[in-house]
């Protein structure tokens, strides 16, 4: 489905079959020289098609069009290898590249699961399944970085990057500061709440997650265009709930860590999940994300000193500092 949103700027609805995202949003901003394509889609045969057959109906000529893409994950990022063409540019941060150029990302990972309580009989239909690995792009790709700051021209706008780490660590959303549009990738969604999630212990993502809504707070912005779901015309609002939905979750974490110390799955056992009545018939997919955002928590709770991290064996459990 295509939307005009404004001149020279076309929302498209990339679908994703079997996720909770239901689709993604796609921005195109065309230009009389240059297109400019905002996140792709995961590296799949529907959301190829999908795109396909959107370029054909905006007539967009891929020799003519560079790439955004707001963060590293496989739908928004996915389908960038099919899409690009040689000497055209691929837009990305430089914290994002740097993750996907590391070597055993996946292993780091799946590691880190495990030594936060994530059964072992689990992780092989987890490392199976991650719809990251399964729909990152194919072939190396050679990104153009942008820095917080940077502008960038494209549909006749000017685009301001910003720098809003939460979600990932090198999330870049766009401001036009003419129009107040926020081209939004994760940071800010409606309907659904952008995970955060941790899988390393040099990171505190709900920290800075907070800092970069106060950041986007503080601009007057008209229209969010986010990733997933509807566009979304009261910034603030929105913001004012994303950061009472954290509130609500560091209290219940430490509510959970009353009944004494526990690994990180099982505070996400405890936790209430709006997607599943029950914990155990979760699909083990969904164990593995409500894992990552419990222990974003716990180590925000961690950094904040009111709880303490320790190592019993190969494991990680968290308490409460009395
Ligand atoms: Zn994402």
């Amino acid at each position: 489905m295509i939307t005009k949103i404004a001149d020279n700027l076309f929302q498209v609805k990339i679908p994703l079959p079997n996720s909770p995202l239901q689709s993604l949003n796609s921005y195109f901003l065309i230009g009389p020289e240059r297109n400019l394509i905002i996140d792709t889609g995961m590296n799949r045969p529907e959301c190829l098609q999908a795109m396909q057959q959107a370029l054909q109906s905006l007539g967009l000529d891929l020799e003519r069009t560079d790439l955004f893409i707001t963060h590293l994950h496989a739908d928004h990022l996915g389908l960038t290898g099919r899409l690009h063409r040689p000497g055209r540019r691929v837009y990305f941060n430089r914290p994002d590249a740097q993750r996907m150029a590391g070597d055993g990302r996946w292993e780091e990972l799946f590691a880190f699961g495990l030594q936060n309580g994530v059964p072992s009989e689990s992780l092989q239909a987890i490392t199976k399944d991650h719809p990251g690995k399964k729909y990152e792009p194919t072939g190396r790709l050679d990104f153009t970085i942008l820095d917080d700051g940077d502008q960038l021209a494209a549909g006749g706008y000017s685009f301001q990057c910003l720098a809003t780490p939460g979600h990932t660590s090198g999330h870049l959303c766009l401001y036009e500061p003419q129009r107040r549009f926020l081209i939004a990738g994760d940071h800010i969604l409606d309907d659904i709440t952008p995970n955060i999630q941790l899988w390393n212990w040099q990171e505190n993502p709900l920290a800075r997650y907070l800092e970069s809504l106060a950041r986007v707070e503080s601009l007057e912005v008209e229209l969010v265009l986010p990733g997933h779901r509807r566009l979304i015309h009261d910034c603030r609002q929105r913001i004012a709930q994303l950061r009472e939905h954290h509130r609500a979750r560091l209290a219940e974490v430490l509510a959970i860590l009353e009944d004494g110390e526990m690994d990180a799955f099982t505070v996400a056992s405890r936790m209430t999940w709006d997607i599943s009545p029950d914990w155990e018939s979760f699909p083990v997919l969904q164990w593995w994300f409500a894992t990552g955002e419990a222990l974003s928590h716990l180590r925000y709770l961690e950094q904040e000193g009111r709880l303490r991290r320790e190592k019993r064996q190969e494991k990680v459990v968290f308490a409460r500092v009395a």
